[in-house]
């Protein structure tokens, strides 16, 4: 976004909020060089999010990334690549919600994971081991009995 003053490339989001229409947001915006303030109203599917990797290196927010995840994650699993593609929608619509412009790739995988509990569990588990990267075998069996307690429960109130 360039700064009408100075000409300066590189700004900072002060405050994003909805426009009234729903489909722009807009955003007020201080030069980073002279720090005039600009109002912008920018299209939300345009702002891109960026995901803060452990790290440290920053990428763009990547649905496909995030499919190959829950791809592997469903391996031999009854999960229809429809119901994967929604999760990917909500957790892309949840994160422009909160306008966000950085999203650690901790609370991504968070995200997937809610979500997949719900989905199917043997996939819940295969992408909790490698996103959460459980450090020992204590921690693997505890997250299972976690699981395996909350599973049981949906079961015998249904
Ligand atoms: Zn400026």
């Amino acid at each position: 976004m360039k700064c009408p003053y100075c000409g300066y490339l590189e700004s900072k989001v002060i405050d994003s909020r909805p426009s009234d229409s729903g489909d722009l947001i807009r955003r007020r915006r201080e030069c980073l060089k002279c720090t005039q303030r600009t109002t912008t109203y920018e299209k939300i599917e345009e702002i891109p999010i960026t995901v803060i990797k452990k790290n440290n290196q920053r990428e763009p927010f990547d649905r496909g990334k995030i499919r190959d995840g829950l791809l592997r994650a469903t391996v031999k699993r009854q999960v229809p690549t429809d119901t994967l593609e929604q999760v990917i929608t909500d957790i892309e619509t949840e994160l422009r919600n909160q306008f966000k412009n950085e999203v650690n790739s901790r609370a991504i995988g968070d995200m997937v994971l809610e979500r997949l509990r719900d989905i199917d569990k043997v996939a819940y588990v295969r992408f909790a081991s490698v996103y959460r990267e459980f450090q020992d075998v204590d921690e693997f069996t505890d997250e299972l009995g976690r699981l395996q307690k909350a599973f049981s429960r949906v079961h015998s109130t249904s």
